[in-house]
Order: structure tokens, then sequence, then C-alpha cells
């Protein structure tokens, strides 16, 4: 905690000094360093790729997770999508294998992306200001819904606590740590259109940048995929654009089955949370019988 010492932000004095935490300025360092050693070899490649969750998981286990309200992965987030876009708009443009169209899309889809995160932070966030305002009328209750222990006052049916936000979200999903808020009835189609634009961003960036750097095959018409990057190493902004285009299909890949899980989630009409709940019951259950059958033999 002694290392999370406050740096103060030079530009906000006027404002009455805003504070800066140590552990959000940390991903603006990380994140350029780790994609220049990654640049460096193949092998640097897969050693960092394998390093960073380990690192991170590291740093959240013992430091991050004693924090109430961390703004490090937020920060990630941010630091992640503007290096891939800059190094895309900087580094890859101008190889002149991109058309005018095929920019354009995906600008229209990293910019909807970050606008969809955006409102879905805003949304969360005034949902708490407005939770904070009727403290009355939620403790009143309509008889219907349960006592929360930590809030003390009568919560909707389908709404659970969230530790980190401190309050009660109605059909929460989970705590996004990526986005900094909670995930629920007031902000899930946000959420949901985020990951949409952001997984086709990442993706179609991805296969952008890897077909202007390696060799490439047609597949379908102008649909082209990566063959042979065996010399993208050869000068570091060319393996800093592949880099960057691997970690795009990473993170597109991660989202793209998050969003098919929200839209499944949402057909069958439930939450994430509520499944959780059902999930670890069935366990215990299972776990219950298991338990009967190997450790209490007759
Ligand atoms: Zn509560
Ligand atoms: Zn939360």
């Amino acid at each position: 905690m002694t290392v999370c010492e406050r740096l103060r932000n030079p530009c906000g004095w006027r404002a009455g000094a805003k504070q800066i935490s140590v552990d959000a300025m940390l991903p603006l360092v990380v994140v350029p360093i780790l994609a220049v050693i990654a640049a460096q070899a193949f092998l640097c490649t897969v050693a960092v790729f394998l390093v960073t969750p380990v690192f991170v998981y590291y740093l959240h286990h013992n430091f991050l997770r004693f924090l109430l309200r961390t703004k490090f992965f937020l920060m990630w987030t941010i630091t992640s999508v503007l290096m891939m876009m800059l190094v895309f708009e900087i580094s890859v443009v101008p190889l002149l294998e991109i058309l005018p169209e095929e920019n354009l899309v995906f600008m229209v889809c990293v910019v909807g992306g970050m606008w969809c995160g955006y409102k879905t932070k805003l949304n969360a966030d005034a949902s708490i200001q407005e939770n904070a305002g009727v403290v009355d009328v939620l403790e009143l209750g309509d008889g219907s819904g349960e006592l929360c222990a930590t809030c003390r006052r009568r919560i909707p049916p389908k709404a659970h606590h969230c530790r980190l936000c401190q309050t009660c979200i109605l059909n929460r999903e989970y705590h996004c740590k990526w986005l900094d808020c909670c995930v629920g009835s007031s902000n899930l189609r946000w959420y949901v259109s985020c990951l949409f634009f952001s997984a086709i961003a990442f993706i179609y960036g991805s296969n952008l940048t890897m077909t202007s750097v390696c060799h490439p095959f047609i597949l379908i018409g102008t649909i082209l995929l990566p063959d042979d990057c065996s010399d993208v190493y050869h000068q570091l902004d060319i393996a800093l654009c592949f880099v960057s285009a691997l970690y795009s299909l990473f993170v597109g890949l991660v989202l793209f089955c998050y969003l098919i899980y929200h839209l499944w989630l949402l057909y069958i009409g439930t939450t994430s949370n509520e499944r959780r709940l059902d999930m670890k019951n069935q366990s215990d259950y299972r776990m219950l019988n298991v338990s009967q059958l190997f450790c209490c033999k007759t």
C-alpha cells in the first residue's frame, strides 16, 4: 500500500488538485512496454502472451483486490484500445493495403464500441446515484423483496448486492472489471452492443493488419487470410503491427464468446448471476452426492 502513494495531477490543481492513483497509471506504462518487448522476436511474443495473464493475475491477487475500486483494469482497456487504434492508423494504413471503405468500417466499429462502453458505465453510475436517492422507497418496498443485509434495506426481486459498487443492482449480471462498473438491467443493452461492436472491430482490425503485414492468400472474392508471417520481425513497426493484431484477435475472440453467452442468457431469460447461483447449488448438491459416494461409506 505504501507503493500506492498518490501522485498529484499537475493539470488539475485549479479544480482542487485531482489525485491519480499509481494502480490506474500502471497500464499506461506497462502495455506499451510489453508491446515493444513482444515485437523483438517470435519467442518474445510467445513469452509476453503467456506471462502477461499470470502477471495481471498476480497483481490482482496480491494488491489490486485489496483496493475497493481500482481503475487498473479500466485503464488497461482504454490503453489497449487506443494503442491498437493508433498502431492501425499510423503503421498499417500507410502500407496502402487497406481500402478506404475497410478503414471506415473498422473506425465505425471502434467508435461504436467505445461509445457503447461509455454509455454502459454512464448508465451504471446513474443507476447507483438513483439507488442512493430512493432509499426511503426501497426501505418501504412492496413486501415481495428480500432484505439486503449489507444495504440494510428492502430490495426489489431479482436485485443482487455488489460489494464493489456498494449497492444492490437490478438484474445484476456481474461486475465488469474492464469497464469498472456493474452490468444489470440499466445498461445490459449498451453492454451487449459494446461487445458486438468491439468484437467486430478487434477481429476485423486484426485480419486487416495481418493481411497487410503478412503474405495473404485469397479465401473468397476480396476476403483475405494471412498465410506466411515469418518475416514480420525484421522491422520493429511491422512487428508491432503483428503483435497488436495477435492481441486484437485474442481479445476479439474472448469478446465474441461473451457476446454469444449474453445472447444465449437473454434467449433463455436469465442472468449470469442467477445462473451462477443455480449452478453453485447444483454443484453443492452434486458434491454432496459425490461426498456421500466416496466419503460416507456404510
Ligand atoms: Zn445491497
Ligand atoms: Zn458492481
